[in-house]
């Protein structure tokens, strides 16, 4: 294994996998380190894969001039797994909704983005909405993109890919970080130098951020389900109830499967801690899953059961009482959000240079959209 490189990302979901890219087609030559077997097996796998036009964040406009911002950009240069053909409908729900059917036209129309009162619509339930709009928003196939990005990684000549392997010890020297990195049994896997880190694990942020002496982020972690289902009716229809009881069911990119999310039902366990620390990684000692170097909840044996006849339970209320879902399956990850997103439901793309010489640069993932955002800082 060659040692020396310009740049060492870790973590290899669509966050890391593109800084690797973006660096090696300027000529850089970056490592990209994934503790998993596979890139592209946690939050960027499991997800709504909702291309983010600006609508899902009534209460954070940075968030959504943010998703709108790079919607165009996305869409153009990853065109054959977008979904951008079905009708994708937004609602207020009657009850509780921290935001009304007026404030959300208007926030509409400050963003300039497509949004158009409907008065019926036959697969809806009106008795529990207060308005429908019909908006344009498309999906991503998670899936396609993981492919894609999988083989563009390994044709790229500038990147060498280490998988299974993780950063036993960072220590930094001069202008250089020296890196001894282990595989998940601990075994010891070599050592990398390099002047410039970018630390893009999502849900290990702060476990990496302690090996390399900077400081944690605010963070929550919660064991999240995106449960998938068939529908007749609304195979090619999308509905998304903002704003506090949320809900959604939605075309799951291009694979015919409808997602659905719910705000009470698709998280199940929440952690305050710095690292995601959870009840079913305390009984045991497999080091494939543990707060500091947290692992792939859909396989895990230990994942919490399936709260997806509840989310389906949600979602009828909104629906025509002759719309049929059949649950299939769900998958589950860990969800990571700033602690500051309890204000507003933000979810900015954070990208911080926590340490010059060597540089030190953290970067915590708030929509997929966004990736464009770590050209500017790099
Ligand atoms: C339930 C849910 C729904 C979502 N819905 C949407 C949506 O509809 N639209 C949207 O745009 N965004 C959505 N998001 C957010 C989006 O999925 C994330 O912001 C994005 O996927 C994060 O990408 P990432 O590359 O930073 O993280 P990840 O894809 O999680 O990748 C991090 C990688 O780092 C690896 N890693 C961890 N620790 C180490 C280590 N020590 N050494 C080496 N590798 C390590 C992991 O194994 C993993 O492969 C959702 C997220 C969740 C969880």
């Amino acid at each position: 294994m060659e040692s020396r490189y310009d740049a060492i990302v870790i973590g290899g979901g669509i966050f890391g996998c593109y800084s690797a890219l973006y660096l090696a087609s300027k000529g850089w030559r970056v490592a990209l380190l994934e503790k998993e077997a596979r890139l592209f097996q946690k939050a960027s796998l499991v997800n709504q894969a909702r291309l983010h036009g600006g609508y899902h964040y009534p209460r954070s406009v940075a968030t959504a001039v943010m998703s709108d911002a790079h919607k165009e950009r996305f869409t153009a240069e990853h065109r054959p797994f977008i979904h951008a053909s079905f009708e994708k409908y937004y609602a207020i729900d009657r009850y509780g909704s921290f935001t009304d059917a007026s404030q959300f036209e208007r926030f509409c129309q400050y963003l300039r983005i497509p949004c158009e009162r409907i008065e019926a619509h036959p697969l809806f339930n009106f008795e529990r909405l207060e308005a429908l709009f019909r908006t344009v928003e498309h999906s991503f196939d998670p899936v396609l993109l993981a492919a894609w990005y999988r083989q563009r990684i390994e044709a790229e000549r500038n990147i060498a890919l280490l998988l299974q392997t993780q950063v036993a010890a960072a220590t930094a020297d001069g202008d250089e970080w020296r890196i001894q990195t282990q595989t998940n049994d601990g075994a010891p896997a070599g050592l990398l130098q390099a002047p410039i880190v970018i630390n893009a694990t999502y849900a290990a942020t702060n476990a990496v951020n302690r090996l390399f002496g900077v400081q944690p982020l605010a963070l929550t972690h919660e064991i999240s389900e995106i449960a998938f289902a068939a529908s007749p009716q609304l195979r090619n229809i999308g509905l998304t109830v903002m704003d506090g009881p949320f809900g959604s069911i939605m075309p799951y990119g291009l694979s015919g499967l409808l997602s659905i999310s719910s705000v009470a039902y698709t998280h199940h366990s929440i952690s305050y801690d710095d690292l995601p620390t959870f009840d079913c990684q305390q009984p045991h000692t497999d080091p494939r899953c543990q707060p500091q170097a947290p692992g792939i909840c859909t396989t895990c044996p230990r994942r919490p059961p399936t709260n997806a006849r509840k989310m389906i339970a949600q979602m009828r209320q909104y629906l025509a009482n002759n719309v049929q879902l059949q649950y299939l399956f769900s998958y589950f990850t860990i969800k990571t959000k700033l602690k500051a997103s309890y204000i507003d439901d933000g979810r900015p793309t954070e990208i911080a240079l926590l340490r010059t010489q060597p540089r030190f640069y953290c970067l915590f993932a708030g929509k997929v959209n966004s990736i464009y955002e770590i050209e500017k800082m790099l």
